[in-house]
């Protein structure tokens, strides 16, 4: 792996409507420092909504008359996986943008644009298995089809924690259904999503297919949602982000894909592997610094290990490498912004003012610039704390024991939230039994945090609306017609 550094100067980006890299009607840009470092590293126009709605007309444009949807599956795929062959030449390019405008660490955040390759590769096969139904059961006289077309328009909003990712989680899918996209990334990590604009051109994605409009939620990405011209938005973010959709398609009936937030439980019963659970849930706490809409942050243990477990975790969590993002052997990096570092903090310090004894961690790191916190661990926790309701979105998990199965799954499904739950048990029938009960879209036995483009992801509850990824990822980003075809002379209404 080669050395990296900061840049000299802030990367300079450009917005990519209908095929043509541009500045838009703004001349105002942001400028996004390193969390990490405090640098300067990267700046984009600042949108507005005329570039929005210049966007909107060339996807429309691009979808009502362009050769896209028309194309056969199998000529898409080619194209997606061209786009895959040029996002793994590029990983480390594109890996250390993500690095420096997120504060991830950099080895994590080049495995993200591999693992990003991985799906673009799944979509672009899936593409050529998207079917539609035949009814050759309804009677002689009549035969059904059901055909599945491309819903058009796509907006797709996306997070600042893995931009890259999770645009590889629904673009892929939304151009191998056919339909045509508008991109909003995140106003403070747009750099890898226009990046990839470059690689999506060589690679012969046709003007106006997709399209990127940096700037903010609330003036461009608001713009997609009250669009009667875009068909459907895909939203991933915060829970408070979901409801504005939802506020908006109430005036124009949008098909929405929302992705939203997390209050994730690990389970961790007696009978498990302690070892294996602690490295577990120290993994899928930290990861990101905690900045994982699956991430763990709710550690459900059973009472009669409990004390001996959260040492041995907390043993775990002393030892996590966080540092300089830029240095390979980083675990976990900094966090987003110095607000948001205030306001992970501001949860642990409320959580003591309630009780809660900090068991490890619990501060700042000191000893460098860049908004770096340790994992904290926190026991004690009363029920109703906003620790272990609210998602921090921070490297902080919070300690409940249970006394029995029925009470670890009633405690586990206490959140308005349902969006992953992680089980630590060696009885399979309990885990079995607890992946049945526990209200989840995802859930991990024995692991955290595993993924592959195959499976399909949401949530349920106040996570999320559909699901991303897998055959469903594609499915998602279609309508669904159904045909009456008449094969006898028709009997007459009106003799
Ligand atoms: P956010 O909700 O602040 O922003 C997400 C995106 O929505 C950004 O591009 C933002 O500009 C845009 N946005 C904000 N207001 C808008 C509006 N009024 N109209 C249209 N767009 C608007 O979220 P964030 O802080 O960037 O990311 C963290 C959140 O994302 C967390 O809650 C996390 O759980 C969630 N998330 C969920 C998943 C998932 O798959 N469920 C994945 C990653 C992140």
């Amino acid at each position: 792996m080669s050395h990296f550094s900061l840049p000299a100067e802030p990367r300079r980006f450009q917005m990519y409507i209908g095929g043509r890299f541009t500045d838009g009607a703004s001349d105002q840009l942001t400028t996004r420092h390193s969390p990490g470092h405090g640098a300067a590293v990267a700046q984009w126009p600042s949108g507005v909504g005329e570039d929005a709605e210049a966007a909107i007309a060339a996807a429309r444009e691009a979808f009502d008359s362009g050769p896209w949807p028309g194309m056969s599956a199998g000529e898409r795929a080619v194209v997606l996986f061209k786009v895959a062959d040029r996002i793994e030449r590029r990983a480390e390019e594109l890996g250390l943008i993500e690095c420096l405008e997120t504060g991830k660490p950099i080895t994590q955040a080049i495995g993200e644009i591999r693992g990003a390759v991985d799906v673009w590769r799944f979509a672009a096969g899936a593409a050529r298995v998207m079917k539609g139904e035949a009814y050759n059961n309804l009677g002689e006289r009549v035969l059904a089809i059901v055909l599945r077309e491309p819903i058009g328009v796509v907006g797709v909003i996306t997070p600042w924690n893995f931009p890259f990712f999770i645009l590889a989680e629904r673009l892929p899918f939304i151009l191998a259904a056919g339909c045509t996209a508008i991109v909003k990334p995140s106003e403070a990590t747009s750099g890898s999503t226009l990046k990839l604009c470059e690689l999506m051109h060589e690679a012969g994605v046709p003007p106006g297919v997709v399209n990127v409009v940096t700037g903010k939620g609330s003036v461009v990405g608001q713009r997609l949602l009250d669009s009667d011209r875009v068909d459907m938005v895909s939203v991933t973010g915060s829970t408070t982000t979901g409801r504005k959709a939802i506020e908006a398609s109430a005036a124009n009936v949008k098909k929405l894909g929302l992705e939203l937030g997390g209050k994730n439980p690990h389970i961790v019963f007696a009978d498990a592997d302690l070892d294996d659970a602690a490295d577990g849930v120290a993994f899928g706490m930290a990861f990101n610094a905690g900045q994982c809409c699956v991430g763990g942050s709710r550690l459900v243990v059973e009472r009669s290990i409990a004390e001996a477990f959260t040492e041995k975790l907390a043993q775990k969590m002393r030892r996590i490498r966080v540092g300089d993002p830029l240095d390979v052997q980083t675990q976990v990096g900094a966090l987003f912004d110095e607000a948001h570092m205030h306001k992970v903090l501001g949860y642990v310090q409320e959580g003591v003012r309630m009780g809660a004894r900090i068991v490890c961690g619990g501060a700042r790191t000191e000893d460098r610039a860049g908004y770096f916190v340790q994992p904290t661990l926190m026991a004690n926790v009363r029920p109703g704390t906003p620790l272990l309701r609210e998602e921090i979105f921070g490297p902080v998990l919070a300690v409940v024991p249970f006394d029995t199965y029925e009470e670890a799954i009633a405690i586990a499904n206490d959140s308005e939230f349902g969006l992953s739950a992680s089980i630590w048990t060696k009885d399979i029938t309990k885990a079995l039994r607890a992946t049945r009960e526990v209200e989840a879209g995802r859930v991990w036995v024995n692991t955290t945090l595993d993924n592959g483009p195959e499976t399909p992801l949401g949530g349920m509850k106040q996570s999320g609306l559909g699901r991303e990824a897998g055959l469903s990822g594609i499915e998602e980003y279609t309508e669904v017609k159904t045909a009456h075809i008449n094969l006898q002379p028709r009997t007459h209404w009106i003799a």
